[in-house]
């Protein structure tokens, strides 16, 4: 079932206040005891199906010109790492040249092409990574004088060389809303950006000056035509694309009625919990896989797992459940 909030476990120990002293990522560095992460283009060096963490002794001792280190964590469990070991992403810069040096097996990979085989410890570090990686590429210059920032405190803070002026990796806040009727059916969207049978929840990012509340109503009425009476938070996942953090919530609607904004939205489809389990059983409708809050919100209508195609079932499951919320 999945009718509690997202877990605040963490699999990792960021160091948050060590790593802004000086000499802590340079110490981590001459570790040999430390595992590397290495991104590229916004892709991460897998081993396999898994976040490759590569031991220093595999790689080259000088890195390519340009490379960028950030202290990531420590790792608590789940990466299949002694307890405690030091985890640094080496960020390549865009142009790296010839990277005929990387460990024979390992082939870079973006997130939405691996996100459900990696384990929950994977995840971790890799959205962490991505998303510090994202902005490190982006964030080369002062956005008020255009000089070049050098990276410091661990790579978690760039400082312009001319002004002084200090910057920090930014979160994205979106909200996510899975939008439950008067009949208790839940509306789901179809954008034009996937193919006309995937369904999912609607999102959008909140403005500044706004609350996540106001933007969930706002994004709501703009991409579906639909009024919220009520919103109820769930919880939060990091999305690395490109630093977001979605806030997701159920929404509340007394009207039967959307209109898709013909925008992003190609169409909308209010489902009952037996027409979208039959549906996605069928392979006639699909929905958001189960790493994604969408996925989480709208099993927590459904009040409990959707079964896919190909899943193993136990008889029991097939049964839809009763409303969970
Ligand atoms: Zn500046």
């Amino acid at each position: 079932m999945t009718n509690s909030n997202p877990s605040p476990e963490t699999l990792l120990d960021r160091q948050c206040e060590q790593r802004s002293e000086p000499g802590y990522l340079e110490t981590v560095l001459e570790s040999g005891t430390r595992r590397v992460v290495i991104f590229h283009r916004g892709k991460a060096l897998m081993n396999g199906s898994s976040l490759g963490y590569f031991a220093p002794a595999t790689l080259p001792s000088e890195p390519p010109a340009g490379t960028t280190y950030v202290y990531l964590a420590k790792a608590l469990a789940g990466h299949g790492l002694p307890v405690g070991t030091d985890l640094v992403l080496q960020v390549l810069p865009y142009d790296a040249g010839d990277l005929t040096w990387v460990p024979a097996g390992t082939e870079f990979a973006g997130y939405r092409d691996v996100a459900s085989a990696l384990t929950a410890g994977d995840v971790e570090v890799f959205v962490e990574a991505q998303a510090v990686a994202n902005w490190h590429a982006t964030h080369t210059h002062c956005p008020r004088c255009g000089t070049l920032t050098e990276s410091l405190s661990s790579g978690w803070m760039r400082r312009c060389g001319q002004d002084g002026s200090e910057h920090f990796p930014r979160t994205d806040p979106a909200v996510i809303v899975a939008i439950v009727g008067p009949d208790d059916r839940i509306l789901l969207a179809n954008n034009f950006a996937w193919a006309e049978n995937k369904y999912s929840t609607v999102a959008g990012f909140v403005e500044a000056g706004e609350s996540s509340e106001q933007a969930a109503v706002r994004e709501i009425a703009e991409e579906v035509g639909v009024v919220l009476d009520s919103l109820s938070y769930v919880g939060s996942q990091a999305w690395p694309f490109p630093r977001s953090l979605m806030l997701g919530f159920m929404g509340y609607t007394n009207s039967s009625v959307s209109t898709p904004d013909n925008v992003e939205v190609r169409a909308t489809r209010w489902f009952s919990r037996e027409e979208l389990q039959a549906e996605v059983l069928s392979g006639s409708a699909g929905i958001p896989g189960r790493l994604s809050i969408a996925r989480e919100l709208v099993e927590r209508w459904y009040g409990g797992r959707i079964t896919e195609p190909g899943d193993v079932v136990e008889p029991a499951e097939l049964v839809a459940p009763g409303a969970a919320v």
